[in-house]
C-alpha cells in the first residue's frame, strides 16, 4: 500500500539492455529484478528516500499523472526494490536452518561392471565370490538407516535412502534385506531410491522395485553412438542397448525412471538426439550433469569437461526442447524437466532457494549425508572416498555427533568466494557446489558451471519476461531421485 506521506528509496540496481528500449533491472542484494522502460527507470531513480512520494509526484507534474507513479511504486514494492526510507541491504546470502539431512546416500559397492572415463567414484572391476571389502554388509546398512531415522523422526521428516555405488545392483541381495527390513512402514516416513547403469536388470528386480515404490535413476548419455563413447563394459564394449533395454523393462513395469546425462564434450550439441530419446523412453525427470573431477573423472576431465559457454549452449537447447514439449503435452505428468532448469527458474521467479545444491550454505551434511561401504560417512557423495572430507565411521560413533563436524564443506558462504560476493545474480545463483569448486583443475575465474550460471540466468529472466511459458520449466508433479 502506497501512501503520499511515504518516503520510498530504490534498491541498488544493477541495468542490463534488454529488445524493444527495455532495461532489465536486477538488484544484486536480494536477487530480484523487473524490466522497465526509460521512463519508468528515471521516475524510480527519482526515490531517493527522502522525498515523500508526494514530493515526487509533483516533480513529475505534466509528464505523468499520480495514478502512474503510484502503480510503479506498487511494482516495486511488490518486487521487492524498495525500502522505506534508508533502510539496511539484504543479507547476501539466502541461508537455510541445519537440520538433520533427510537424504542418506549408501555406497552399496564399490564395484561396477562398466567403466565410464567420467566416473567420480572410481568404481572397480566385480570380482565374482570375492566382495569382501567392496560391498557394503547388512549390518552396516541397517545401522545407517535405524541411525538416519532416528535423527529425522522427531522433526517429522522423511528420510529418503537411495542405493548408489559403484553399481548397487551387484550388491542386490544387501538392498533387498534393508527393504524387507522395513515393509510396512509409512513412505511418508520412509521410502526409498536407487541409482543404476540399468545394464544388470532382469524382472525380478523390476517387480521387486515395482513392488516397493522404489525410485529409479539410470545414467545414460545420448544415442548409442554418444552413450557408447564413455559409458563402455570393461571389455570396451558398448552399454546402450543394455541401459535401453533396462529402462525398458522398467516402463513395462509401470515404474517411473529419471535420468542422469553427463555433459561432455562429446554430447553437448547432441540435445535433440537425446531429447528424442527420452521422450520415446518415458523418461521425464532429467539431471544433465558436468564432469566432476573426481576419481577417474580427474584425470579425464581436461580432456570432457565443456566450457561455461558449452554448457549454456546443451542446457539452452535443452531449454527450448522442454518447453516446446511441454506446452504441447495435456497433462503435467506427461512434461519433461531438467532438475538444474528447474531448481534455477524457481530461484530466479519465487526466491527462497530449495535446491540443496542451488543454496548457501548447501545441503552437504544438511539434507543429505553419504556412507561409504565400510560405514565411513562424509557430509555428501561428491566428497566419498576423500580421506580429508571423512567425518567418522558410524560404527564408532553416533551420526549425530558426526554431523556436528560437518561444517567444513557444507558451510560454504557466497562472501566467502571473492566473485561471487560482488556478483549481481548471485541470490538467484547461490555459487556452485564447494566440492566442484574446490576439485575442479582449471579453478579459474570464472569457473565453467560460474560462467554457465551467468549466461543461463539473464537467459532464463528473457524467457520469462518475454512470458514464453515459464509455469512449463516450473512444477511438473515430478519428484527427482535427489543423488546430487
Ligand atoms: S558462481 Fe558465478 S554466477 Fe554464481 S554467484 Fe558466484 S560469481 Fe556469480
Ligand atoms: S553436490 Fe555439492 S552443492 Fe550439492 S549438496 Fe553436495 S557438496 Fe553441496
Amino acid at each position: 500500500m502506497i501512501a503520499l506521506t511515504d518516503r520510498w528509496a530504490l534498491r541498488p540496481l544493477e541495468l542490463f539492455a534488454l529488445d524493444e528500449g527495455l532495461k532489465l533491472a536486477v538488484c544484486p542484494e536480494n536477487g530480484r529484478w523487473l524490466a522497465l522502460d526509460e521512463t519508468a527507470l528515471r521516475l524510480a531513480a527519482s526515490l531517493d528516500g527522502q522525498r515523500t512520494v508526494q514530493e515526487v509526484v509533483d516533480s513529475w507534474a505534466g509528464t505523468v499523472t499520480r495514478e502512474q507513479v503510484t502503480d510503479l511504486l506498487s511494482l516495486l514494492l511488490q518486487q521487492g526494490l524498495l525500502v522505506q526510507g534508508r533502510d539496511s541491504a539484504a543479507p547476501v546470502t539466502a541461508g537455510c536452518a541445519a537440520g538433520s539431512p533427510g537424504l542418506g546416500v549408501l555406497n552399496l559397492t564399490r564395484q561396477c561392471n562398466l567403466a565410464c572415463t567420467y566416473c567420480y567414484a572410481s568404481a572397480c572391476q566385480p570380482a565374482a565370490g570375492q566382495h569382501g571389502a567392496d560391498h557394503m554388509a547388512l549390518e552396516t546398512a541397517l545401522a545407517i538407516v535405524e541411525q538416519m531415522l532416528a535423527l529425522n523422526r522427531p522433526h517429522h521428516k522423511r528420510t529418503t535412502i537411495l542405493f548408489h555405488g559403484g553399481e548397487p545392483l551387484l550388491n542386490f541381495d544387501v538392498m533387498a534385506a534393508v527393504v524387507a527390513h522395513y515393509a510396512g512402514q509409512d513412505a511418508r516416513d520412509l521410502r526409498f531410491e536407487v541409482q543404476t547403469n540399468a545394464t544388470l536388470l532382469t524382472s525380478e528386480h523390476a517387480e521387486w522395485i515395482r513392488a516397493n515404490h522404489i525410485s529409479v535413476g539410470v545414467s545414460i548419455d545420448g544415442d548409442e553412438q554418444t552413450n557408447d563413447i564413455h559409458r563402455r563394459t570393461r571389455a570396451g564394449l558398448g552399454s546402450f542397448e543394455r541401459i535401453v533395454a533396462g529402462i525398458s523393462l522398467l516402463r513395462a513395469y509401470g515404474v517411473r525412471v529419471g535420468a542422469i546425462v553427463v555433459l561432455t564434450r562429446d554430447n553437448y550439441r547432441e540435445m535433440d538426439a537425446l531429447f528424442a530419446l527420452f521422450r520415446r523412453l518415458g523418461v521425464r525427470a532429467v539431471s544433465l550433469n558436468p564432469v566432476f573431477y573426481g576419481g577417474r573423472g580427474a584425470n579425464n576431465a581436461l580432456r570432457l569437461e565443456l566450457t561455461g559457454e558449452q554448457l549454456f549452449e546443451a542446457y539452452r537447447a535443452f531449454t527450448q526442447l522442454t518447453l516446446a514439449h511441454n506446452a504441447s503435452v495435456a497433462t503435467a505428468e506427461q512434461r519433461i524437466e531438467e532438475r538444474q532448469t528447474k531448481y534455477l527458474t524457481r530461484n530466479i521467479l519465487v526466491g527462497e532457494p530449495s535446491y540443496m545444491c542451488l543454496r548457501t550454505p548447501c545441503g552437504a551434511g544438511r539434507d543429505t549425508v553419504a556412507f561409504d561401504v565400510n560405514g565411513d560417512v562424509y557430509a555428501c557423495d561428491v566428497f566419498v572416498p576423500q580421506a580429508q572430507h571423512r567425518l567418522g565411521n558410524i560404527h564408532e560413533q553416533p551420526l549425530a555427533t558426526l554431523l556436528a563436524q560437518a561444517s567444513g564443506a557444507a558451510a560454504r558462504s557466497l562472501s566467502d568466494v571473492p566473485e561471487c560476493a560482488v556478483c549481481t545474480w548471485r541470490v538467484m545463483c547461490q555459487g556452485i557446489c564447494p566440492a566442484h569448486r574446490a576439485t575442479a583443475a582449471n579453478a579459474t575465474v570464472p569457473h565453467a558451471e560460474c560462467d554457465f550460471r551467468r549466461r543461463m540466468i539473464p537467459y532464463l529472466i528473457r524467457l520469462f519476461i518475454a512470458q514464453q511459458g515459464a509455469q512449463f520449466l516450473l512444477d511438473s508433479g515430478l519428484e527427482q531421485v535427489a543423488a546430487p
